[in-house]
């Protein structure tokens, strides 16, 4: 972890317009110069390609897109500045499990992005993927008057805010898969943009607090080998790729969808979530640990955010938590 640390403190002070020796990255670091030598390694082997000269020093190859907490809120209206703070934390396992742990004592609209997210997490144990400087991974803790068991649309409506945004920083044909991802359509195949990991904690009748936890890809490069499905990013559908007007537009985007969310739940976002519906009349297989696979035709979702199914014996609704969906 302190090498991933130190590599992240001396990404700050590289340019990718001139050279920067290594006894002013010793000055400004307090790095011994091995030290400095091994972060120059690390951010290297972390994907991003650094020049370097023995008597020159070191040089980007290409801009670096620095997260910068004083950008993301010049990127936000006010309104959006009073609800959201902001905290950024260079390196860390998972922003969602930071929140988890501290949750009790911070307030809501508190917000932690990171430059490097080593230990994402998925739903049921899976890994969520994060590339330094292509990745935008952030978590939200959001307190509900409402209780537990009625935040059960949640991740819809968190998905339709971050397709929103999505579309402002320019990417098109981004759609939704339920219960939890953005997509796209690239090479002939539904490829994720993002996920939302969301954690509740609290009472069944309320009150209750959400960790909302979103990865999207900006610019994966390399480390979208490092993903056992169709992944793609904002720069493959046309997006800018700044993060942190990006995490700007998120949040903008979010304090709409979770204050609409609060008064009146899915319900009335319900139609826009099917227009958004990539798998919307195709063939889908619904499968989850403890239940048989259900086959059907997917036909979008209902007021609650439960999952429509017509199948050979009717229409089944099946609520999200640790289901599965697939195309047939
Ligand atoms: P389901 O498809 O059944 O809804 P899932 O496979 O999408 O579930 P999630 O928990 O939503 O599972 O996401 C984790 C999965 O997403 C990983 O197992 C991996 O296949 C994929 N993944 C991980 N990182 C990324 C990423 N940066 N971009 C796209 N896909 C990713």
């Amino acid at each position: 972890m302190q090498a991933l640390l130190n590599a992240i403190v001396v990404l700050r002070r590289l340019s990718d317009l001139h050279f920067t020796q290594r006894a002013s990255l010793v000055g400004v670091t307090g790095l011994a110069p091995a030290g400095i030598d091994q972060a120059i390694m690390t951010i290297g082997e972390l994907g991003v390609a650094i020049e370097s000269e023995p008597e020159r020093g070191f040089r980007l190859r290409q801009p670096f897109d620095l997260i910068d907490v004083a950008e993301v809120a010049a990127a936000m209206t006010r309104d959006a500045r009073d609800a959201f703070d902001v905290h950024l934390t260079d390196v860390t396992g998972s922003t969602n499990s930071d929140l988890m742990r501290d949750a009790e004592h911070l307030p809501s609209g508190q917000v932690l992005t990171t430059e490097l997210q080593i230990a994402g997490r998925g739903r049921r144990g899976r890994a969520w993927t994060a590339a330094l400087g292509g990745s935008l991974t952030c978590s939200i803790l959001w307190r509900f008057a409402r209780g537990a068991s009625s935040l059960s649309g949640l991740s819809l409506a968190v998905g339709l805010a971050a397709v929103r945004a999505v579309e402002r920083r320019g990417a098109a044909g981004v759609m939704l898969k339920w219960p939890n991802d953005l997509v796209a359509m690239r090479n002939g195949a539904w490829s994720k943009l993002g996920g939302i990991l969301i954690e509740i904690t609290g009472d069944a009748n309320g009150p209750s607090s959400a960790v909302i936890g979103i990865g999207l890809n900006v610019a994966l490069g390399p480390a979208a080998q490092d993903i056992d499905q169709a992944a793609t990013d904002l720069a493959a559908l046309g997006g800018r790729e700044s993060r942190n007007r990006l995490l700007g537009a998120l949040l903008e985007e979010l304090l709409v969808g979770l204050r609409a969310f609060e008064v009146s739940g899915f319900a009335p976002l319900a139609s826009e979530w099917n227009a958004r519906h990539a798998f919307h009349g195709r063939p889908v297989v619904v499968s989850g640990e403890g239940s048989a696979p259900l086959d059907g035709t997917a036909a979008g979702v209902d007021a609650s955010g439960a999952l429509l199914l017509r199948t050979a014996s009717g229409l089944e609704r099946r609520f999200s938590g640790e289901l599965s969906l697939r195309l047939a």
